[in-house]
C-alpha cells in the first residue's frame, strides 16, 4: 500500500516539480535510484552499457517515461530514442533498446505511438539493433498488442513482452507466435484485478514456465526476464537457456549476484539498463514490486 502511494506520489505533476526545484531533496532521491537507474542521461547509460558488455553481458537500454499526454514531449521522447540508437549504434552496440509506447504517444493516441514507433524501429533496423515494447496496465494490452503486430509485419526487429499473470495471455501468446519478433515474458508489475491477472504464486510460476515452454518448442526467440531463483532453476533445469536464441534479462541493481552466476555458465545473460529524468517513478516500481527496496532506498539516502 506504501508503494502504490508512492506510485501516484511519483506521478503527481505538482510534487514533482517540486522535487526537481527542490535543492536537498532531489540529490537524495536520486541517490537512491541509482541503484536502479544508470544516471538522467544518455551518456550514462551507455558508460555502464559499455562496462557490462565488457564483462560480457549483453543489455537493453530504456529511456525512462511513461503516459505522457503532452504531444510535443512524445516527439521529444521519439527524437531522443533516434538519437540513442543513433550513438549506440555506431558504437557498435548493436544490443537492445527497451520502450514503452505510453512515452511515445500511446496516452495521445495509439495512430501516434504507431507512427513514431516506426520511426524508432526503421532507424534500430538500419544498425541492426532489436527495439523492445514493454507491456503496461491491462487497459492498454490491446492497444500495444495491435500496434506490435503492425509494425512486426514490417520489422522484426521489433519485439513485444507479455506479462504471464494475465489470465488472456495464454491466448495472447498463440497469436504472438505468428510474428516474427523476439517475446520477453515477465510476471507483471502493475497492479490488476483479481479478474483479470493472478498475483504471485505458484500458479503464476507454472502459468509463467507455460508461456516459456511454448516458444522454446516454437524455436521462438525469447527473453526470460525474471529475477525469481525458483523459477530459474527450473528453467536451467529443463535446459531452456541451453537455446542460442534464448536469453535471461534482469533489471540492473537487482540479483547481480544470480545473473553473474547464469554467466559463468556461459548462458546468454542480459542486464536491462534505465536512464532518464523520470527516475522516480521508475524507484517507486521496483519498491512496489518488491516493498524491501523502501528499506534499501531509505538507507542509501541516509548513508555518506
Ligand atoms: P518476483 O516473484 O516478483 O520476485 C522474485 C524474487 O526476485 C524476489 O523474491 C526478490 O528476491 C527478487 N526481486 C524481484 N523484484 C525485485 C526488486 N524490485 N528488487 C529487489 N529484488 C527483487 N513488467 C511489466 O509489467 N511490463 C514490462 O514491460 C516489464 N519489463 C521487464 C523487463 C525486464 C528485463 C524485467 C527483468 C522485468 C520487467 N518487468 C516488466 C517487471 C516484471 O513484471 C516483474 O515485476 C519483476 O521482474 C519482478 O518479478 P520477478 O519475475 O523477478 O519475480
Amino acid at each position: 500500500q506504501v508503494a502504490q502511494a508512492l506510485k501516484s506520489v511519483a506521478r503527481n505533476e505538482h510534487i514533482k516539480s517540486y522535487i526537481q526545484q527542490s535543492n536537498e531533496l532531489y540529490p537524495i532521491l536520486l541517490k537512491a535510484a541509482k541503484r536502479f537507474v544508470t544516471g538522467e542521461n544518455k551518456q550514462e547509460g551507455i558508460e555502464i552499457a559499455n562496462e557490462l558488455i565488457s564483462k560480457g553481458y549483453f543489455i537493453s537500454l530504456e529511456y525512462i517515461g511513461e503516459n505522457i499526454t503532452d504531444l510535443k514531449k512524445c516527439i521529444k521522447a521519439k527524437d531522443e530514442f533516434l538519437h540513442l540508437i543513433e550513438e549506440i549504434g555506431s558504437m557498435s552496440i548493436k544490443q537492445t533498446v527497451s520502450l514503452d509506447l505510453s512515452h511515445i504517444g500511446l496516452s495521445v493516441n495509439p495512430e501516434t505511438a504507431y507512427i513514431h514507433l516506426l520511426q524508432i524501429a526503421k532507424k534500430a533496423n538500419m544498425y541492426g539493433i532489436t527495439l523492445m515494447i514493454s507491456m503496461e496496465e491491462s487497459s492498454k494490452t490491446n492497444d500495444i498488442l495491435d500496434i506490435y503486430k503492425k509494425a512486426s509485419e514490417q520489422y522484426p526487429n521489433v519485439g513485444i513482452t507479455i506479462q504471464a499473470h494475465l489470465y488472456r495471455s495464454n491466448n495472447d501468446i498463440q497469436e504472438l507466435i505468428r510474428y516474427p519478433g523476439k517475446i520477453r515474458v515477465v510476471k507483471g508489475a502493475y497492479q490488476e484485478s483479481d479478474e483479470v491477472a493472478m498475483s504471485r504464486s505458484k500458479e503464476l510460476n507454472n502459468c509463467y514456465l507455460k508461456l516459456v515452454e511454448q516458444l522454446i518448442e516454437a524455436n521462438h526467440p525469447v527473453s526470460i526476464a525474471t529475477h525469481d531463483e525458483t523459477l530459474i532453476q527450473e528453467i536451467v533445469h529443463r535446459q531452456y537457456l541451453n537455446h542460442p536464441n534464448v536469453e535471461i534479462e534482469m533489471l540492473y541493481g537487482i540479483r547481480p549476484d544470480l545473473l553473474s552466476n547464469l554467466k559463468g555458465k556461459e548462458y546468454n545473460c542480459k542486464v536491462y539498463l534505465t536512464y532518464g529524468k523520470e527516475w522516480y517513478l521508475y524507484l517507486c516500481h521496483r519498491i512496489a514490486e518488491y516493498p524491501e527496496n523502501l528499506y534499501r532506498a531509505v538507507t542509501d539516502m541516509i548513508n555518506p
